[in-house]
Parts: C-alpha cells; structure tokens; sequence
C-alpha cells in the first residue's frame, strides 16, 4: 500500500505517542482511517444541556453542564468513594459520585472546571446524584459550550482516560489530523455513485461527523457515512459470491436410484409444489460443478427435512456422503431417527454423533465415517470437532442455522473440498434485509405448507381466565390429544416471581390425574431429555411440562394444544417457534398465550400480533420493527457485520441505495478496471476487504 494516509501509524501522531497508541489498539483503532472512524459517542449543545433545577424525575439519563465546587474522597463505614459538588449555570446542585478509579478521576475533577456531565440521575441519601456518569472537561483549552456550537463527545472508559484519553483529547488530535492532512485523504466512493445518490464529500463528511457546524450538516454527513457502510458491504457480497463462484465444487452425477425410490414410495406424502421447486434448485447447484451456498427458508411445519433429506439421497446416490447438524442433542437424536425411518427402506446409513456418547461409540462410529461405512452422519456441535473427517463428504446440511455461530459454519465446511452447504431456518425474515442479513448466500423461500394443516387458532388470555385455559386444555387430552405447557423458566428463584415449570409439573398432576404428565427441560441429562420425548411422542405421556427446549424440531402430530406461560416474556419469532411445535398434524390444534394484563401497551400489541397470524413474515416483520435486529436474530447467531453508524432497522432507505449503487457499479465495472475506479479499489482492496471478508466467506 503505497504511502497511503489512511495506513499511517498512529504512534507519531502529535498527541499520541506509543502509551496511548497501546490503548487505542485495545479499543481497534490502530491507524489513521480507524481513528477517523472513531465516531462521537453524542454530541452537546445548548439545546441537550438539562437544568439541575429542573430534572424532575430519577432514572433520566441527562447531560448537566456544571463548576466543580470541590471534590474530596470519602472513607466512611462503605468503601471510599470521591465525591464532587457541582453547580450549573441555572444555580441547581448536584453531587456526582465514583467508586472506582478514584485516583485517576480525582485528577481530571478540579475545583473551578467547567465539566459536561451525563449520567443517569439517582438519589443517594436525599441528594440528586450521578454515579460514574461520562464526563468531559470544556473549559481552557476545551471548546466553550456557546449558542449554535455543536461539541462531539468520544466514548471513553478508564483504560482511555487513564492515559489521557478524553474527549477533549480526542478532539485536539482529530482536529490536528484533519487541518494538517485533510487533503490528503483518498476518495473512497466513485464521484458518480456520490452526486447521483447526493451524498457529503467524504472529506467533508469526515470534518462534520467530528465537528459538526450545524445539526444539519451532522445529519448529512452521518447519512454519508452510513452509505459507505453499507455499499461496502454489498461490494464484498458481490465480491464473495464470485469468487466462490469460481471455486471448483463436487459435480453430482446423475444417479437417483436411491432418491426416486425415496421420493415415490417410502414418503407416505407428496411433496408439496415449494419443496419440489427447492429442490429442483439444489439439484441444480449440486450439479453445476461450484459449491452450492443456499439458504432455505420457510415457516416451521413447511417440511425443510425432507428437502434436505432428499438433497442428501442424492449425495449418497452419487457415492458421496452427507452431514446433517442439529443445534442440541434432543434434536440430533430427534432427526436422527426420522431420518433413519426415511432412510433404513432405502438402503442408506446414518450415524449419530453427539457429546454424550461413550468413548467405545464415539471411536466406532468416527472409524464408520472416515472410512465412508456411515453415509449420512446425523449430530450436534460434536460434529466439527478436530477428530472427524470424512471420507467423502459433499453436502453439509446445517439445520435451525441461527442457531450455530458464522465460523462454526465454516468448520464444519472445512471437513469437505468445497462441500455444498444447505443452511435452513425457519425464522423468516423481511425480504428487505435478506441481503444484508444473509450476505452472499443464495436464498430459497418455501411459502406454502403442505396440504390439510389447518390453522392454529390463537388465544391471548389474561391470568383472570386461567380456568377457561385448564379447561380447554383438559377437553384436548379427553378427546385424546396431547397438551405442551410453557414455562420461561425452570424452577424458582429468589430473584423473580414467574412460574415456572417445576412447580407447574405439580400443579399438572393435581389437576389431571388420570393422564400422565411428563417434565422436560434444558438442566436435565440429555438421555432423560431424551427418554420424557420419547414417552411423549409415543403418547405415554400426554402433559408434557417444558421450557423453551422444545423451541425446535420437536414433532409430534397429536399434540394440539400449547399453553404458554408468560407469554409476555418470549420475543415474538420464538413465540412463533414454540407454536410451530403443535398443528403438525391434520387436527385442529390451539395455543393459548397466558399473561399478565398488567403490561404496557406496547408488550400487548406484540402478543396481538401472535394472536392474528400465523404468518411467520409478518410476525419477523413485526418483532423486527418493535425490537430490532439483535434481538430477532440474537446477537451473536446472525453473523451481521458490526456496523459504527449505520442500523438494520433504522436505515432501510439507505440499505436500499446502497445495494442499488453497488448493483450499479458491479454491471459496469466489476473488476474496477476503469480509471475512475481506481481511488475506490485501492481503498476496498487495502480496508475493506480485510476487515469484512471473514463475514462474508462464511455467511
Ligand atoms: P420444518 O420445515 O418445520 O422443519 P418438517 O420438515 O419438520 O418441517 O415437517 C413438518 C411435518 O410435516 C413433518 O411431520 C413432515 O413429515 C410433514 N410433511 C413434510 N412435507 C409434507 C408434505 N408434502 N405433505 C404432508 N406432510 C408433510
Ligand atoms: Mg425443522
């Protein structure tokens, strides 16, 4: 990279020096372009200073501009703590209270100062109080806080400011930065992708995100930077998928013995028309020569399995082996013996690999799979272990993907040349994010489900109606049918008062005593989790008393009726998760969400939308907008790039320009030949990719 600014080292930076330059890497800035995108934490102004005086209520998080009066240590019966009185502008008082790093703080909290304080307001003893709150000095040598000035305010720490790293800091060595070597830095958009889609100057956006002159300007140059975030994401999608594209793959051949006979006799049903197309579609990606990268996704109950199951027939057809990895033991064992009754008539084997085996098992069946004896190997997290290799393997089907983490993906890949990979999921998500939620994997949506399943009828009921839901759950099990009931949690604590399902489990066999109630749950040994399924599943058992273990795959056809207790606690795709464990049959089934009426609207309206669709797209689309991404997805499970300023929820406008302009440039110059590329390529070469291809390689 030849003397690019972006590069430099920050040690030599006025200002830094190699302490600070040890801390800032700790906190991933280590050159020049990491600190310039070390954005503002939030910014001060007149209008976001509150009044001492007039903070009526504790619990806000606000922001005071205040003199320091004094500020002394403490020693009393508690542990020492410094304490500093402060006053505004407005003649309000306030104390403002640490615990830790009392030396280093003590320092920074003169007497005489004026300080920006922001924390949240508390009481202590009967004084209005901030305990370790952000703070940063304005006065001498900092900016003044003056009518239309606009301050940028770091994220801080201890491990920062105890080399000095305080905001103020921060804007010194910015300001330095940008003023001396401003001009210097490259553009990294093309010009054309800027005016059309009428976007900040870079530089300029660069200047304005750090020292913003007016709110407006702020705004243009976060939109500015926004967009980067997300072009360059869809560039390194694009750039991915070609490249993989051009990897060599296994080529199927064309032998589907096996697969007609499973197809024509062994399914006791015909696939509906969405599993027929799917699996026309991994037909072809497994015979195309490249490594097939596809998603499938659908709603729970739409028969996912049987299209990979299928799709693993082929495999074996072509004499190759198949992996299928299931994100707990329950469920490992639980598809490792539907996929013996599918595959046992057709003269295929399958292993199972799951952390509790014994070490005689374990060594037999990893003999069986690495010398191809076992052409399916069924298992959990056990699977990518170092010990496993294959003999032969051609498809990894990874199913409830959320559930795996992106590098674990990857290594079970990696027991294969270039594997296909089938990842399923039955969390739907909008359409609008797929793209970037699921980077540069193929997609597959299956959108009908199979024929005869009627429509789960949901009730929301107060907890003033619990004998109307007993009721309704005891006419089930009368009719002969089998009830799933729903805890958030497994016994009692000391720190809450939600029901849970040990006390629930008594309270079951009192209520019906002439049918067995089993309990099930996730502190239990996977071979009594096991066992409680199976009595269920054979209809020993007709109560079954859970917590969310049952979330996934759990298939059983005559239970009709879930109750969920608390329902208030669940997020809304899990909601919809556990119901899917019941109408999986022909029977007309029931979930009833059981809950407090004592909730806010908001919570209600989220249990509203359960109770009026069963449409898995609506409901994602739905819990998207009242809860954001991370708590969809989970945070670690979806794999998502970690964006600075840019949010998958917030910014769907500039998602969609983004993914526009990157459409746009790849049709003209996907190799970023053209002269005009130049400035752009340097930059997503050099920073970019490095930074975001390990997203993007393993989705
Ligand atoms: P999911 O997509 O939630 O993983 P499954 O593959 O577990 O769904 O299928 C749900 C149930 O539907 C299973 O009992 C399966 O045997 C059944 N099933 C799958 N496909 C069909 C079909 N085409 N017709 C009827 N039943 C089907
Ligand atoms: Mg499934």
């Amino acid at each position: 990279m030849e003397n690019n600014i972006f590069a430099e080292n920050l040690q030599f930076y006025k200002g830094v020096g190699p302490s600070r330059a040890e801390v800032l890497s700790q906190v991933g800035v280590t050159n020049c372009l990491d600190l310039l995108h070390y954005f503002p934490r939030r910014y001060l102004d007149h209008s976001s200073v509150a009044r001492i005086v007039e903070i009526a209520s504790t619990g806000e998080t606000v922001t005071v501009v205040a003199t320091v009066l004094r500020a002394e240590i403490v020693r009393g019966r508690n542990r020492p703590r410094l304490e500093a009185r402060v006053r505004d502008a407005w003649n309000g008082h306030m104390s403002i209270v640490w615990f830790k790093g009392l030396s280093w703080i003590q320092k920074a909290i003169i007497p005489g100062h004026q300080i920006a304080f922001t924390g949240e307001v508390t009481r202590y003893g009967n004084k209005m109080t901030m305990v370790h709150p952000d703070f940063d000095r304005l006065d001498e040598g900092g900016p003044q806080l003056s009518t239309g000035r606009i301050i940028a305010l770091y994220p801080g720490g201890a491990r920062l400011q105890s080399v000095g790293l305080s905001s103020k800091m921060f804007r010194v060595i910015i300001f330095q930065l940008i003023k001396n070597r401003g001009l210097e830095f490259p553009h990294i958009l093309p010009e054309w992708i800027q005016s059309k889609y009428q976007l900040m100057d870079g530089r300029v956006a660069l200047r304005a995100i750090h020292f913003p002159k007016s709110h407006q300007e702020l705004e243009l140059a976060k939109r500015r930077l926004k967009f980067e975030e997300l072009f360059f994401l869809q560039m390194v999608i694009r750039y991915s998928r070609k490249k993989r594209a051009k990897l060599q793959g296994i080529r199927l051949a064309n032998q589907r013995t096996r697969y007609e006979k499973f197809i024509h006799e062994v399914l006791p049903f015909e696939l509906t028309q969405g599993q027929k197309d799917a699996l026309q579609t991994i037909e072809e990606d497994m015979s195309s020569g490249h490594p097939m990268y596809r998603m499938l996704q659908g709603d729970v109950g739409c028969g996912k399995t049987v299209v990979a199951v299928a799709a693993l027939i082929l495999a074996v057809d072509n004499q190759f082996q198949g992996a299928f990895m299931a994100p707990t033991e329950v469920l490992a064992e639980q598809q490792y013996n539907s996929l013996m009754n599918y595959l046992a008539p057709v003269g295929i084997s399958v292993g199972l690999l799951i952390g509790g085996q014994t070490k005689r098992t374990r060594e037999d069946i990893l003999r069986k799979i690495s010398s191809g004896t076992i052409d399916i190997v069924v298992g959990t997290h056990a699977l990518f272990q170092k010990q496993v290799t294959f003999n032969q393997l051609a498809l990894a089907v990874v199913d409830e993907q959320h559930r795996f983490g992106v590098e674990q993906r990857a290594s079970l890949a990696a027991k294969g040349k270039n594997p296909h990979m089938l990842l399923m999921s039955a969390t739907p998500i909008p359409r609008s994010l797929s793209m970037t939620m699921y980077g540069d994997l193929s997609m597959t949506t299956i959108r009908e489900l199979p024929k005869g399943r009627k429509r789960i009828i949901t009730r929301l009921l107060w907890e003033t109606k619990r004998s109307q839901m007993e009721a309704m759950v005891i006419e089930q099990l009368r009719q002969g049918y089998q009830a799933y009931i729903v805890y958030p949690q497994v016994e009692e604590s000391e720190t809450s008062d939600l029901k849970n399902a040990e006390s629930g489990y008594k309270a079951w066999k009192q209520l019906c005593q002439q049918y067995r109630v089993g309990l099930i749950h996730g502190k239990m040994k996977s071979s009594e989790k096991e066992e409680i399924m199976g009595q269920f599943k054979s209809k020993k058992v007709q109560v079954l008393i859970a917590t969310t273990v049952i979330e996934v795959g759990v298939d059983t056809a005559d239970a009709t009726i879930m109750v969920i207790e608390h329902a208030e606690r669940f997020g809304l795709s899990q909601l919809h998760q556990l119901r899917g464990r019941v109408g999986r049959g022909s029977h007309q089934s029931y979930c009833i969400l059981m809950a407090d009426w004592r909730q806010s609207a908001e919570s209600k309206e989220r249990l509203r939308v359960i109770e009026r669709t069963t449409d898995g797209f609506e409901i994602s689309e739905a819990d998207l907008k009242i809860r954001g991404a991370g708590d969809l997805f989970g945070t670690r499970q979806s794999g998502l790039p970690e964006f600075k300023l840019a949010s998958i929820t917030e910014d769907l406008d500039i998602i969609e320009y983004a993914q526009q302009a990157a459409s746009e440039l790849w049709d003209k110059d996907q190799d970023l030949e053209l002269p005009e590329h130049q400035s752009f390529r340097s930059h997503f070469e050099n920073f970019v990719l490095k930074r975001m291809e390990g997203y993007a390689r393993t989705g």
